[in-house]
Parts: structure tokens; sequence; C-alpha cells
């Protein structure tokens, strides 16, 4: 499978290239929104990792593109921009999940993997788990095709836990998916969070369970009466 880096910093580049051939994956990279726009167009590649700084321009604007132009390809954004206002205005703008730099590559690696292995990813754009569905281009959860109201907070928990279905998220991914790295988290926070989705989920019947990994992390999965 073939991956498209696009990323000015020569030396970050080389190191994602290396860490993806290692995991059995080629990747080219281009440095300049304009070159990527264009080899975008033409060549298909099976996801995107994507540098928000670029010397010609701003990768959101290269990302906004290629949704509107209904390309479907996951894309994974790099910013060192910690800001919650730049990872919302990235996931506004149909990224599919995103690394705070610097990071580690073998994260970077496991999430590149949960995108394609995301079900349906070359189809459209939505999670399902026996009854509940969310939507990751308006990041709308649905529980029986209604759509439900959650805080913004319990969707990012939401959403982390349902793009990892099936594997053990570590409450440090949840914090760092909902405050960033730099973020100054109360220690129950993660806690809180979680505590409110599952009831919302409970309360408007959702078959899935959120399930507490003691010392380890978080779970969901569909709800199979026993
Ligand atoms: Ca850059």
């Amino acid at each position: 499978m073939r991956l498209l880096v696009v990323e000015d910093n020569e030396e970050l580049a080389e190191l994602l290239v290396r860490g993806l051939q290692s995991a059995g994956y080629e990747a080219d990279v281009l440095s300049r929104v304009e070159d990527a726009a264009s080899v975008l167009q033409t060549t298909h590649y099976a996801a995107l990792i994507l540098d928000l700084g670029l010397p010609d321009g701003d990768g959101l604007a290269l990302l906004r593109d290629l949704r509107h132009r209904r390309n479907p390809i996951p894309v994974l954004v790099l910013t060192a921009r910690g800001g919650l206002n730049d990872r919302v205005q990235g996931l506004r703008s149909g990224a599919d999940d995103y690394m705070v730099k610097p990071f580690a590559l073998e994260e970077l690696i496991a999430r590149i993997e949960a995108q394609l292995r995301r079900p349906g990813h070359l189809l459209g754009s939505s999670l399902r788990i026996a009854n509940l569905e969310f939507d990751t281009r308006n990041r709308q959860a649905s529980i029986d095709d209604t759509p439900q109201v959650l805080s913004a907070r319990e969707t990012e928990v939401l959403e982390l836990l349902m793009r990892s279905k099936g594997r053990v998220v570590s409450k440090k991914q949840v914090e760092d998916h909902i405050f960033g790295h730099s973020g100054e988290v109360a220690s129950n926070a993660v806690e809180v969070y979680v505590h409110r989705l599952r009831k919302q989920l409970a309360d408007k019947g959702a078959r899935v369970a959120v399930h507490t990994i003691r010392g380890v992390g978080y779970l969901i999965a569909e709800d199979k009466p026993t």
C-alpha cells in the first residue's frame, strides 16, 4: 500500500518514510500544497499524512479542497499547534485523525493502520457498533438512526473509542485527544466524560458498552445479552 506524506521538514519526512517502510508501506513525500493537490488528483494513495504549516500554504486548505471534491482518502494531520481551536478546525475540515508534534513514530503507524482498517473507509465516513452509528464527517452520533445530542467532549470521547473499535484506548490517549498534550487536565476529567457518555448511551438505548479495563484504559464494544 502506498501512502503520501506531505511534510516540509526533511528530517521528519525521512523519519516517517523509514518508519512506514519498516511497517510494510511505501511512501512518497511532497513538501508543497500545490504539488500535493495536483498529485492527489491523478494518483491513488491509501492514506495521506499531512503537515499543516507548509511553505506555500496551509495543509488545511488542501484538506478542505480534497473533501470538497469528495475525495474520501483517510487523512492524518500532523500539527505543531497544540491548541484545541486548531484541532476543532482541522476535524471540521475533514481530518480523520490528529497527531500533535512531537509524537512517537509507533503511535503514528498504529493510528494510520487504524485508519486503513476502518470499516468502510473507502465507502463512507460512518462507524457503527450495534445500533450506534457515528458519522465522522459531521461528527454526529445516532442511535437507531435517531441523531443524539452529545456535548463536544462526549462526542470526542465517543469518536476516539469508535475509531479504535476492538482495541483498548488508554486514558492518556483520551486525555491527549480531548485536551492536547499541553492541556492542564484534572486527574479525573477523563473518568467524568466517560461516565457521562456511558450514561447517555445507556439512557438512549444504545446496545454498546464502554468497558473500563482497570489500569489500561477503555474499550467500546457491542453489549451482547449474556
Ligand atoms: Ca511544516
